[in-house]
């Protein structure tokens, strides 16, 4: 079997990732890429998350072809894909519906820097990517752009992408960027929030730049 303590990884987090509120049902989803061996394992496609099994999770390469596995990919498989393509830095990256960092991206603005944590995003907020149908190229290309080289983007009406090293980072960084959005919304609900200013978070950049298990 091929990447079989990335698909171990795969079914402990989509559970995960269920307990603790980012998405429900059987939204989002998430992959492990090997630079090495040039091949992504990722979540299948409407399974529920209790219910996979590491026979379940799909083996492919960056040219959406299957390398290993019965089922169908995720349908945001490309999503994933084109940022193992353009990210050299990224091995992991979790996709979700999070209830306030959904809500933001329902306004189709950026999550400003509410609070320090926003630094995991690998800037001082976190861009909001143009709609476009979910499982497209369309949103795959907008997303990628909009995320350049920081940890996270928002996606317009829809979720949020969240990538690291590893796919664990990926997931504390997720966590952190939907405990922010949440400060957000609650904050714009009672008042007009106080933004960090950019060189409090240029400071926080630099401490967050390390931040994760090697
Ligand atoms: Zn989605």
């Amino acid at each position: 079997m091929l990447m079989k303590k990335e698909r171990e990884l795969i079914v402990e987090y989509g559970k995960k990732m269920l307990a603790s509120g980012l998405t429900r049902g059987t939204g989002g989803n998430l992959s492990i890429y090997d630079h090495e061996s040039e091949l992504m394992a990722i979540s299948p496609s409407g399974i529920p998350y209790e219910q996979t099994n590491i026979e379940d999770i799909v083996v492919m390469n960056l040219d959406g072809m299957i390398v290993e596995g019965t089922k169908t990919p995720s349908s945001e498989h490309a999503m994933h894909a084109i940022v193992y393509k353009h990210r050299k830095d990224v091995g992991g990256m979790i996709h979700v519906h999070s209830t306030f960092a959904t809500t933001v991206s329902c306004l189709n603005e950026e999550l400003p820097a509410i609070d320090y944590l926003v630094a995991f995003a690998k800037g001082k907020s976190v861009k909001c990517a143009p709609y476009a149908s979910f499982g497209t190229p369309e949103l795959a290309e907008n997303a990628v752009k909009t995320m350049g080289d920081q940890n996270a983007v928002l996606l317009s009406n829809h979720g949020m992408n969240c990538v690291a090293h590893n796919l664990q980072t990926a997931f504390a960084i997720a966590e952190q960027l939907e405990f922010c959005a949440e400060l957000y919304v609650r904050a714009r609900a009672i008042g007009t929030p106080v933004i960090l200013p950019g060189d409090e978070m240029d400071r926080m950049l630099v401490r967050f730049a390390n931040y994760g298990q090697k």
